[in-house]
């Protein structure tokens, strides 16, 4: 058991909560305990759901001015600085990434809180001055209400800091379900909200699987929106259980993202970038680029410098500085995808490097795979079409422009693609052609968080991020108003 072992509760209306059953969270890089979380049960979530609703139909926040808001946001801010290095230790533990990750994952939660406390200052509707003299009208922009949101367990606080600053910044209530395997800083969080002054109830955790915490949240009549990110699978399932209470969703799902590199790149800049691309975060991450799209006349030079840097990253305790790859999530995670080394090899496509699981001083509990690059993969392998969520990358060779959109968009999933080169029609053509929510043009996973994330075809629709990330948990009301005499309709 590690020496800062935590016990948690639901934080429901500012109490701690408990549940019957708990949830012991052993990190995957150390294979220690590191925490238990409460096993939420429908009981515990209705009375989130209770809490959340009572704080929006009769507390003060959404009555609040957009700049005091903000004002709250500020100072959760300042909270969240103060307990920094707390944060990146619990990210670190609990899902078993690197540090320098977890350290830019708070980092990046602080910014995407400002930009928050920003825009609830300017989220506004319209006036309509110009329907003749005696017509005006108005549209308001209020926020929907309860809010469900469902966080997975690759980036808990980024993730969650995509949600809860844009629901609450735009007047909004939440009940959020954290994954089970990584609860910590969710809740941290919150409680630090809540010194910060935001009222009890605004933020509600509950803690569980996603039976029976998420889909409650998803089919509860007193939920006005739920907004989810995870798999395409449960995605669908979201989906298809909000159409009885008519539910808007917004869902961020799966993804299987190209980068593509033409000859006249800065080769060393694009090398770099795909390693980041399919290595960062051990390969978890929804926007992975997990395909290598590479012009055919530099592709054997373009591997062999690919291959030697990629064969330099460490893999191995997250708390090091210098760690490049942590732990995978769990072995069961583990194991799909070794499954997926498995079809790369039996469909016939050629190991450049890695493949093999690794054990921590042959401790069986961790779970470490080697950064693994497959070439001469077809466009019809698994290993091509199918999110494997780990750092494998699967190389594939264009010729001409044509060729490169068809093989970025030969793909169900639509969320993000990179493109290296240094023709400004290659990088618009590309821009363009492109099927995906974000294109990145000479960089890689990257963005600040004015500018919305989402995805185009089986990558789920909605946005987070940028303005389109509040708007999202707002609605319109149209008000019409005449100010003229009458003409009776009826004699
Ligand atoms: P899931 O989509 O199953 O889980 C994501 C979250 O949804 C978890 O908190 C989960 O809870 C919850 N959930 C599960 N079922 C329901 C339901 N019926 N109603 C409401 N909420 C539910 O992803 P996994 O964690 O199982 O990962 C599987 C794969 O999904 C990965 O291998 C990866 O390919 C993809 N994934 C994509 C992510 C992204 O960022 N787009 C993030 C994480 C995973 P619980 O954990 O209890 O099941």
């Amino acid at each position: 058991m590690s020496k800062n072992y935590r016990t948690y509760n639901h934080l429901i209306n500012g109490e701690w909560v408990g549940s019957e059953a708990v949830i012991e969270r052993i990190s995957p890089a150390t294979g220690e305990k590191v925490a238990e979380f409460a096993n939420g049960t429908a009981k515990e979530v209705e009375m989130a759901i209770d809490s959340a609703r009572q704080a929006f139909d009769n507390g003060i926040w959404p009555k609040l001015s957009g700049a005091e808001r903000s004002q709250y946001l500020r100072r959760w801010v300042e909270k969240i600085k103060e307990n920094k290095e707390r944060l990146i230790q619990i990210e670190v533990e609990e899902v078993g990434k690197a540090i320098k990750y977890a350290r830019g994952d708070i980092e990046g939660s602080i910014g995407l809180i400002e930009y928050a406390a920003s825009l609830t200052q300017t989220l506004h509707g319209e006036s309509f001055s110009n329907f003749g003299e005696n017509y005006t009208g108005l549209t308001l922009r209020e926020p929907i209400g309860v809010v469900g949101l469902i966080v997975p367990w690759n980036f808990p606080a980024l993730i969650f800091n995509q949600k809860v600053p844009f629901a609450i910044g735009a007047g909004c209530t939440v009940v959020v379900k954290p994954s089970e395997f990584t609860s910590g800083t969710a809740l941290e969080m919150s409680k630090l909200a809540e010194e910060a002054g935001i009222p009890k109830g605004v933020i509600n955790v509950v803690t569980g699987y996603g039976d029976p915490v998420g889909s409650r949240l998803v089919t509860s009549e007193k939920v006005d929106i739920v907004s989810f990110t995870g798999s395409t699978r449960t995605g669908k399932s979201i989906i298809r259980n909000s159409a009885e209470t008519i539910k808007p969703v917004a869902v961020e799902l799966g993804g299987k993202s190209a980068v593509t590199v033409f000859a006249d790149s800065n080769i060393d800049d694009a090398v770099d970038g795909v390693v980041f691309g399919i290595n960062f975060n051990q390969g978890e991450v929804c926007v992975s680029t997990s395909r290598l799209i590479i012009e055919e006349s530099i592709a054997d030079k373009f591997l062999d410098k690919l291959v030697s840097k990629v064969k330099k990253l460490k893999v191995g305790n997250p708390f090091n500085e210098d760690t490049d790859l942590g732990a995978l999530i769990h072995q069961g995670h583990l194991n799909k995808v070794m499954e997926y080394v498995n079809y790369g090899k039996e469909d016939g496509a050629i190991l450049l490097t890695g493949g093999n699981e690794i054990k921590m001083e042959n401790n069986e509990n961790t779970c470490f795979i080697e950064p693994t690059i497959f070439d001469h993969v077809q466009e019809n392998h698994r290993i091509f079409q199918e999110e494997i969520f780990g750092p494998v990358l699967s190389v594939v060779r264009f010729n001409g422009l044509e060729d490169a959109i068809a093989k970025v968009n030969n793909t169900i999933y639509g969320l993000a693609n990179s493109v290296w080169t240094s023709n400004i029609n290659n990088a618009i053509n590309m821009s363009k052609a492109i099927k995906s929510g974000t294109v990145w043009i000479n960089t890689i996973i990257d963005g600040p968080p004015q500018l919305p994330l989402g995805g185009y075809k089986s990558s789920g629709f909605g946005k987070e991020m940028g303005q389109e990330g509040m708007e999202e948990f707002t609605q319109i009301k149209s008000i019409n108003i005449f100010t003229g005499k009458r003409q009776h309709f009826f004699k």
